[in-house]
């Protein structure tokens, strides 16, 4: 099937409170463009050197998602455009993402990433770290980001109950730190599911999945 009938296939299971990101990465600049003409326009990166690239090249209505784990010195090259930062996971990536977002004269939305899968690959939080970041007054003075959600990704494996265990604790998490709402922090997007696993995240709560290669086909490389 080609890339406009994954999508539309797709989004036709999908309940209107639930966003798709297309994630587009190693994928080339016409399939994006494929997607794009069947009306898609949320994409989604793990790199940033390869989402600039191909931010510079594409329409400018669509709305980049960096997904991966973001370094530090890099923010800078997304910030004039990014839309959502998926994988926060340190109060000092916020502060350079605060003080790019402010040079731009932008307000960034960021997920807090948690981790809740067992290897120890996966980045992310624990639940009591991002709560006291949350709470904490430090966050507060961070007028150029706004903390709307939280994100994560569970373990590879094929057992499913392991995944439902994973993805209902961080829907638990989300439900708990949504009670601690501070002048710049709104939980409302629960980032969770993969092209192997978001039925079973939808399930469990996700109002936005992250699908590359149910839509766009396997990549070569990760
Ligand atoms: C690559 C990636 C995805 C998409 O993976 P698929 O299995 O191809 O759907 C989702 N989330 C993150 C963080 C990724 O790096």
């Amino acid at each position: 099937m080609s890339i406009s009938e994954n999508l539309k296939k797709i989004k036709a299971t999908l309940p209107d409170h639930v966003t798709l990101v297309a994630v587009s990465k190693t994928k080339p600049i016409s399939d994006i463009m494929e997607a794009y003409q069947a009306g898609h326009r949320v994409f989604g990166e793990n790199k940033i050197q390869e989402m600039v690239e191909k931010y510079e090249q594409l329409p400018r209505d669509i709305e980049w998602h960096m997904i991966g784990h973001v370094q530090r010195n890099k923010v800078k090259y997304m910030a004039p455009f990014v839309h959502v930062i998926h994988g926060v996971d340190q109060i000092k990536l916020l502060k350079e993402i605060n003080k790019q977002a402010q040079k731009h004269n932008r307000i960034i939305q960021c997920l807090l990433q948690i981790k809740i899968a067992e290897e120890d690959s996966k980045f992310g939080m624990t639940f009591d770290n991002a709560r006291s970041l949350i709470t904490g007054c430090e966050v507060s003075e961070l007028k150029n980001i706004k903390i709307v959600g939280l994100m994560g990704m569970a373990t590879f494996t094929d057992d499913m109950d392991q995944v439902e265990q994973e993805f209902s604790r961080l829907r638990s998490t989300f439900e708990n730190l949504k009670q601690h709402p501070a002048s710049n922090v709104d939980l409302s997007i629960l980032s969770m599911g993969m092209s192997g696993d978001y039925k079973l995240a939808l399930a469990c709560g996700s109002t936005m999945i992250r699908l590359g290669s149910s839509i766009f086909g396997e990549r070569n490389y990760h």
